[in-house]
């Protein structure tokens, strides 16, 4: 059953009210009525009785109509009201009409209130329709206007009518840009014309077209949209437009890009990824590990990664594995595993734990092989172990090292070397070099002057420790005063390595030995001068020997000149003689073989004999010849070696005559204290300073020219300068050139006090007794002609033997001599060896040695063969008289 109508009635006079209800029920409108007058129970009848008309007289006792309408917009503003009035006034009624009454009825006219209230309803309703239409319509714009989706919406042809604010905001194109255009200008050209043709053969068949868009913005940028295209259809179907629903997808797709970039990456990634679950179960090996391990995935799903495992890996670091990870942190370490064929291999793995809503899902493990790099490790530690080793072996290598040893850094200012640091030295450094705490300071702040004393150093060091390349160096280093050895390297540019000695030592015996050198070349030089001197010294003497020998013998030569050339002869003999002995004295003196035979000796007699020497063959009368002895003859007896004194005065008196044209030379001696001072002095040619010690030097002479004035063999001075240190002396020279010279030494005066002296001569005439037997042992004919004539001439029995072997046999036969005159050197049998065994045989035998060979060596020999005596070639006729007359007298 359709509800009443409610219908509110505000009227002062019942009847109208009647008349009211009975138009109504005319019309044919089942009601329900309420029937007011007061102004209050208007109001409670709207709230209560929520009437659905209100039909209102105007004039009211308590209110009026006008009054009515306005409490009901005010209370519910929706109900319609009819204003109902007796009087028909125009004014009131268009009054209430403006302020919102739906219409009104004249009383006169009450057949109308029917349709009045029909018309009326109907009115209400449109409105609320309209009002609700409109409010949906206004939901669906905003639901338009405010989706989140970009909405483009285009006639049938495609041309844009509307698109929404999200376009807008994704596209970058406002509606003023695309109204009217075709959604083309969002093209890319990354969509296939295919698909667009899809699209519009659905959509214009009246289908739903879904899919994706790659589209440019305005400014240029790519995005991604998934849309939904569908046909808009009026109430016969025919599609007016299409609507075009569609979604920034750009994030999506880039996430989906980083997601399958990310896959291949761990699929594709050259080390190991395994993915498990929360339990540590795997899910997920990557084709590296699968190809590493030679288990594909679907051996080892749902498994532990244990299974790899060798075993070696301790508990304790499981657990602290797993402790890290289940509190979420990420954990690393190595693990010692097995591939499927049993290789064993070492693995470093992180392993990551995933994350999903604060709760681990997954861990990740990424694994690296690291079996060679633990070889490599295991090599290296071997290594660095080997190398500190021999670090250590080189270290005490450099410590213990005699060379000294310096590592140091080179400084340049401008390019050029100007000092070095020392970082490390070794102990020899301090000892080779006197430096010490060296380690970190500049060798300028060690030595201040070096750069000035050394700089040839700092160019060495500096170039070796720029170019690398080594250097070794002899030199003497003036801050330090030695010579070293130094040998540089380089290891590292500015760094530089010297090795070094001290080798000053060897550098003054190579200095020596120079000067050696060049003393032995002068000396060669010398002795060429001296074999032509002494060729010339030689021959002289020789020539005239064997001139006038061949003068004598011509018989009718008368017999003063035959004594005047023997005694040319004899001169030649003496000088030769001379020069001979000089040599050879000086070959004994150089083997030190040269002894000193001290014995008494006159000296005062000596001189006088040289004197007289000299005075034969002085010949030039403007020289003044004189001796001087200081003592008395008793006390002129002194112990000395005669031989030598005698030898070295008549080397300096001739050399005084030789060389003194006029004046005088004089020469002699003084006692001074208990030394008796030699001198000999001439107004000669004097000697130029520089050769004051020169000429003592044998085969020196001032001139040593071949045209030389003077004759002389350079041999007297160095024999003399020989014999004074023998005696314990030093020879002194003070000469000027043109002033003359003088030549002085001291010996000790060692006197010998004889009551006693007899004049040799006189002693010497004992007479040797008439034909006693001599055997002259002596190979060479010369020698023994000469002598069997001296011994003849004194009536002595001479008889020869050859060698040592012949006088053996002659000493043991029956005709046994009185006395042998034994040569010494002999083919078959030398003279010592015969000696030896004549006095085997024969003791009391009286042998005297004849010898050229008269040094101390030779003396000792002799004597200790058994010879009672010696006697010296050439043999002095004096010797011999006074050996005679000693041995055969006995
Ligand atoms: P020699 O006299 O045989 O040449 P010496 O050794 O005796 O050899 O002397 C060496 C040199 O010394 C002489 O050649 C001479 O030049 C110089 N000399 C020696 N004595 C004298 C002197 N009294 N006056 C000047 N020069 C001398």
């Amino acid at each position: 059953m359709e509800a009443k109508l409610k219908i509110l009635i505000v009227e002062d006079l019942q009847l109208d009210a009647n008349l009211i209800k009975h138009e109504i029920n005319r019309s044919g409108i089942q009601f329900i009525d309420q029937i007011v007058e007061t102004q209050k129970d208007y109001i409670e009848a709207i709230q209560k009785f929520s009437p659905d008309i209100i039909l209102s007289d105007y004039y009211l006792p308590t209110f009026d109509g006008m009054l009515a309408l306005l409490i009901r917009k005010k209370i519910s503003p929706n109900i319609p009201f009819i204003l109902v009035t007796g009087t028909l006034n125009e004014e009131i009624a268009v009054e209430v009409m403006k302020a919102g009454a739906n219409d009104y009825v004249i009383k006169e006219h009450i057949t109308r209130i029917g349709t009045a209230i029909k018309t009326a309803l109907e009115k209400v309703e449109i409105i609320r329709l309209k009002e609700e239409s409109e409010e949906k319509l206004k939901i669906l714009s905003l639901a338009v206007d405010q989706n989140p989706a970009s909405i483009v919406i285009t006639d049938i042809q495609g041309n844009i009518e509307y698109v929404n604010p999200k376009f807008t905001l994704l596209t970058g194109y406002s509606s003023n840009d695309v109204i009217g255009k075709n959604p083309r200008i969002l093209k890319s050209g990354m969509t296939s014309i295919q698909e667009y043709k899809n699209l519009w053969d659905t959509i214009t068949r009246g289908g739903e077209w879904r899919g994706e868009f790659q589209n440019l913005k305005k400014n240029g940028e790519f995005y991604f949209e998934s849309a939904w295209i569908s046909p808009i259809t009026d109430e016969s179907g025919a599609i007016t437009h299409f609507l075009a629903v569609k979604e920034d997808i750009t994030e999506r797709k880039n996430s989906e890009k980083k997601i399958k970039t990310l896959s291949e990456a761990i699929e594709q990634s050259p080390t190991c990824i395994i993915i498990t679950d929360a339990n540590g179960k795997i899910e997920f090996v990557n084709s590296k590990f699968a190809s590493f391990v030679q288990y594909s995935l679907d051996d080892v799903k749902g498994k532990y990664p244990l299974i790899f495992n060798v075993g070696h890996n301790c508990q304790e670091s499981y657990k602290g594995m797993w402790d890290n990870l289940k509190s979420g942190n990420i954990w690393q370490g190595e693990f010692n595993n097995r591939k499927k064929d049993g290789t064993k291999f070492w693995e470093y793995v992180i392993i990551s734990p995933l994350l999903e809503n604060n709760v681990i899902s997954n861990y990740i493990l990424v694994s690296e092989d690291i079996t060679e790099k633990k070889k490599m490790v295991d090599n290296l530690i071997v290594a660095k172990e080997n190398a500190e080793e021999s670090e250590e072996r080189f270290h005490s290598l450099f410590e213990n090292m005699i060379e000294g040893f310096a590592y140091c850094k080179m400084i340049f200012e401008n390019g050029n070397p100007v000092d070095f640091i020392y970082i490390e030295v070794n102990n020899s450094f301090e000892a080779l070099t006197g430096l010490k705490n060296v380690r970190g300071k500049k060798v300028t702040e060690l030595i201040p002057g070096i750069r000035q004393s050394d700089p040839l150093i700092f160019q060495i060091y500096g170039r070796v420790a720029l170019t690398g390349k080594p250097e070794r160096f002899e030199m003497y280093v003036e801050s330090l005063n030695d010579w070293y050895s130094v040998s540089v390297y380089s290891s590292k540019k500015e760094f530089f390595i010297a090795v070094f000695d001290v080798i000053t030592e060897r550098k003054n015996t190579e200095k020596a030995l120079i000067s050696s050198k060049e003393k032995a070349e002068e000396s060669d030089r010398l002795k060429t001068a001296f074999l032509h001197n002494i060729s010339h010294e030689i021959r002289t003497p020789l020539n005239a020997i064997i001139g006038f020998s061949s003068l004598l013998v011509n018989s009718n030569l008368p017999p003063q000149k035959r004594k005047e050339f023997l005694k040319i002869i004899n001169v030649s003999n003496d000088q030769l003689l001379s020069v001979i002995s000089g040599i050879i004295s000086l070959s004994t003196l150089d083997t030190g073989q040269e002894k000193i035979q001290e014995k008494e000796t006159d000296i005062n007699e000596m001189l006088t004999n040289v004197y007289d020497q000299f005075l034969v063959n002085k010949t030039n009368p403007e020289v003044t010849f004189s001796y001087h002895q200081a003592l008395s003859d008793k006390l002129a007896v002194i112990y000395t070696d005669p031989v030598k004194l005698m030898q070295i005065l008549i080397n300096l008196v001739g050399n005084a005559l030789k060389f003194t044209k006029n004046g005088k030379v004089r020469f002699g001696y003084t006692l001074e204290t208990n030394q008796l001072n030699f001198f000999v002095e001439d107004t000669g040619i004097g000697i130029p300073t520089e050769m004051h010690e020169l000429i003592f030097e044998r085969f020196r002479q001032v001139d040593n020219s071949a045209t030389r004035k003077y004759g002389g063999t350079g041999l007297g001075l160095a024999l003399s300068k020989g014999y004074v240190e023998l005696l314990g002396s030093k020879i002194r020279l003070q000469s000027e050139i043109g002033k003359g010279s003088v030549f002085a030494f001291t010996i000790p005066y060692k006197p010998v006090i004889k009551t006693t002296r007899q004049n040799e001569t006189q002693s010497r005439q004992l007479s040797i007794p008439v034909g006693k037997n001599i055997l002259v042992v002596e190979d060479d004919i010369t020698n023994f002609v000469l002598l069997s004539k001296l011994l003849t001439m004194l009536k002595l029995n001479v008889i020869r033997a050859e060698n040592g072997e012949v006088a053996i046999s002659i000493c043991c036969g029956a005709n046994q001599p009185d006395l042998v005159l034994m040569d010494i050197k002999m083919p078959i049998m030398d003279g010592i060896e015969a000696t030896r065994r004549i006095k085997k045989l024969n003791p009391g035998l009286i042998v005297i040695a004849v010898t050229a060979c008269a040094n101390e060596n030779d003396r000792i020999q002799i004597l200790e063969s058994g010879c009672d005596g010696y006697i010296v070639k050439p043999i002095n006729q004096q010797v011999l008289l006074a050996n005679l007359e000693k041995y055969l007298t006995q």
